[in-house]
């Protein structure tokens, strides 16, 4: 690593102090453009580097509301707004008690590049709050998203910053968020993605993450001549990216057998399909159950509880072909890939943001596995968020198909951008490299287009 990769990464843990997710993120990106900047001079004098590790705002804010029982509450609420040089912000909102400057720090820095990938312009944000949506009755989740939005409302609009759902942000929430923004600006524009049908929203968005993460598997599968039809998957997380990876997965004749919440995680060696997948939407989505629950219903399948002893998660400790981590970050640590290899994975997609730590990514590309980063693999979700923004500002939807179809397209678009840009920097198979280096080229040249500002 050069000194002046190493001075950066330096000056980054110095000035965020406390906030490792985004230390790691930088230092997975950044290693990468060492390639880049090798090249192109210009982006150094320019200080590009210096600049795009810098949010060009954040803003933090007092979110007080009163609960069902009387009581007054206060959370935090964030939103930090990264990059908007080829667009406006864009990302989603996280709500969860983990929440912190650090964790939306890193998912904003990881949208930029993301968002340029997609080939729309959008820029890169995200934000959220420490309200932990679990258990609680919608009267209280819509008390928290009108205080929450009663702040936020200055901030956003359909063409400065466009947020969007995320963990714990869903339909429920989202409603309740936009439903304040409109009556407080007394507008109806596309100020969010992921909205209802009925309000503006577009079909295939909730499906869009989870479809892309499989489109993307499909196209690294390819590269070797193979398919997912057939193929044994493991899937983590039973939210909105698990259900729909899970459905495309089966869909295109894989087959699924694990799913999991942040209590534990169920193996079904028979497969979770259709049938069971429209139990789990029910479960998770309407009646706000845990995962445990699925042994209930269907006996056969085991479920094994988080252990906070092991260094290791048993989820990824099964045969299998492919891997789809779809919960949150660091689920995959250096012994779970080691645990993936071994037990035969050589597919990687990841749904999640950054789920895999730097170790596990590094034993990946050691390996020359086929592994599909995050920033890559789940940007299936923002770019139909990005075509839910183009059908607002025509005020027309399109088609189921329609959109399926740009999505599908838009991956593949990805996935030969990774290919390319990887190969042309002399790594070729590198996808992380091939995402980073993809993403960066757009935001930097739009940075130096654009002056020093
Ligand atoms: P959901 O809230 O719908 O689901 C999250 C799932 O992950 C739940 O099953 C949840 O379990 C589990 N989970 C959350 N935190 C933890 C934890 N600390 N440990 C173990 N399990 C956990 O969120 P999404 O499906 O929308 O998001 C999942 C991932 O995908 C996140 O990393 C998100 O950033 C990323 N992503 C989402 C996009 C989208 O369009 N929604 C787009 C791109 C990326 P429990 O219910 O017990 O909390």
């Amino acid at each position: 690593m050069s000194d002046y990769i190493k001075d950066i990464i330096a000056e980054v843990k110095a000035k965020n102090p406390a906030e490792p997710e985004f230390h790691q993120a930088v230092q997975e990106v950044v290693e990468s453009l060492v390639l880049v900047l090798d090249r192109h001079p210009e982006y150094r004098s320019a200080k590009i580097l210096e600049r795009i590790l810098v949010p060009e705002r954040v803003i933090i804010f007092r979110v007080p509301w009163v609960d069902e029982q009387g009581e007054v509450q206060v959370n935090r609420g964030y939103r930090i707004q990264m990059n908007s040089a080829i667009g406006p912000y864009k990302g989603g909102l996280r709500f969860h008690p983990s929440v912190t400057i650090g964790i939306l720090k890193f998912l904003a820095f990881e949208q930029v590049f993301k968002n340029s990938l997609t080939t729309l312009p959008m820029g890169g944000g995200k934000g959220g709050s420490d309200f932990d949506p679990h258990g609680k009755t919608d009267l209280d989740t819509m008390r928290f998203c009108q205080a929450f939005m009663s702040e936020l409302f200055r901030h956003v609009g359909p063409d400065t910053d466009v947020p969007a759902g995320d963990i714990g942000v869903g339909g429920r929430e989202i409603g309740y968020l936009f439903g304040q923004y409109r009556k407080l600006k007394n507008e109806f524009t596309g100020v969010f993605t992921g909205k209802g049908l009925n309000w503006g929203g577009s079909l295939i968005r909730p499906e869009a993450t989870g479809y892309g993460a499989v489109y993307f598997a499909s196209e690294m599968l390819a590269t070797r001549g193979k398919s997912i039809e057939g193929k044994l998957c493991l899937v983590s997380g039973s939210g909105n990216v698990a259900q729909y990876t899970v459905e495309k997965i089966n869909q295109m004749g894989g087959k699924v057998v694990t799913l999991s919440d942040s209590k534990g995680y169920i193996y079904d060696e028979e497969g979770i399909d259709e049938k069971k997948l429209a139990f789990v939407m029910e479960l998770k989505n309407v009646k706000r159950g845990r995962i445990s629950e699925y042994t209930q219903k269907y006996s056969r399948a085991v479920y094994t509880p988080v252990d906070p002893k092991l260094d290791y998660n048993p989820l990824w400790n099964h045969k299998a072909d492919c891997a789809f981590p779809s919960a949150t970050q660091n689920e995959i640590n250096g012994k779970d890939a080691q645990n993936l290899l071994r037990n035969g994975v050589y597919v990687v997609a990841e749904g999640a943001n950054m789920p895999t730590s730097l170790d596990g990514v590094k034993l990946f590309l050691d390996t020359k596995i086929l592994y599909g980063p995050g920033k890559a693999a789940n940007a299936g979700g923002v770019a139909t968020s990005g075509l839910e923004m183009s059908q607002n500002s025509m005020r027309l939807p399109w088609p189921r198909e329609e959109v399926d179809n740009r999505l599908h397209q838009i991956m593949k678009r990805i996935h030969k951008t990774c290919v390319d840009v990887a190969e042309r920097f002399g790594t070729p198979g590198n996808y992380v490299n091939g995402a980073n280096i993809g993403g960066f080229l757009k935001v930097a040249d739009a940075m130096i287009d654009q002056g020093v500002i």
